[in-house]
């Protein structure tokens, strides 16, 4: 069940204690790939849990502002701090607890949110009336090339929306990007920023992706919070 669409009595009905909170971010992805990638894959992720989980579980709407000042040089970027996203995640959890949807699994898209989502899920089950975890869903799958806005994610915006991919501005994605992600010194990423390494903001070849793989990945990324939402429910 999906809150956004649902009514009141339809949500009171939901007989469950699951609940999905998707986590994105605004920020820029390459010249090619729309600045809401994270908060596509991230609702995709989700949805697709919901469709195939074995019982009922709530989808709450996304959170599609993050942790991303790092982006900060590219227009469109947005974001907040870590203690406004913390405070954010853990009040959403709360009112989810209200309504008796106290175990929340967090779907994230973005790594930005990753460090902070760790440490207020952490708060939020010791201390509070709800459990929660929070699931990135590139870290369930087999993802080295990860980069930003590369292979990974181009390959299932390719599967999932593939009108919102700029299939002609991939060869300058790549040409104009970095191959890797940071500055390194003595295990120290000198840079606070994406521009200090990346003229576009792209990191890795998108090209490299395609559509197959975003089906692979979907399926993989689907399986993953699968298998966490039942030892979620077990516990
Ligand atoms: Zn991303």
């Amino acid at each position: 069940m999906h809150l956004r669409d649902a009514t009141w009595p339809e949500a009171e009905a939901a007989d469950t204690d699951l609940a999905l909170l998707p986590v994105g971010s605004t920020e820029q992805h390459g010249p090619h790939a729309p600045l809401g990638t994270d908060s596509l894959t991230a609702q995709t992720v989700a949805d697709a849990a919901e469709a195939d989980y074995d019982g009922e579980v709530v989808v709450a709407p996304p959170i599609q502002v993050g942790v991303a000042e790092e982006h900060r040089d590219f227009c469109g970027t947005l974001w907040i701090s870590e203690d406004t996203f913390r405070e954010y995640v853990r009040e959403t959890v709360a009112s989810l607890a209200h309504h008796g949807w106290t175990r929340v699994v967090v779907v994230n898209g973005h790594g930005g949110n990753v460090a902070p989502l760790r440490e207020v899920c952490a708060r939020i089950t010791r201390h509070d009336d709800a459990d929660a975890w929070a699931f990135t869903w590139f870290d369930s799958v087999d993802a080295p090339d990860m980069g930003h806005g590369g292979p990974v994610e181009t390959s299932l915006l390719r599967h999932t929306h593939p009108d919102l991919v700029r299939e002609d501005r991939l060869d300058e994605a790549a040409a104009e990007g970095a191959e890797g992600w940071g500055e390194w010194e003595s295990g120290v990423n000198l840079a606070y920023d994406t521009s200090e390494f990346s003229e576009n903001g792209c990191v890795g070849d998108p090209g490299e992706g395609s559509r197959e793989r975003g089906e692979r990945l979907l399926d993989e990324a689907t399986a993953a919070l699968l298998a966490l939402l039942e030892r979620v429910a077990d516990r």
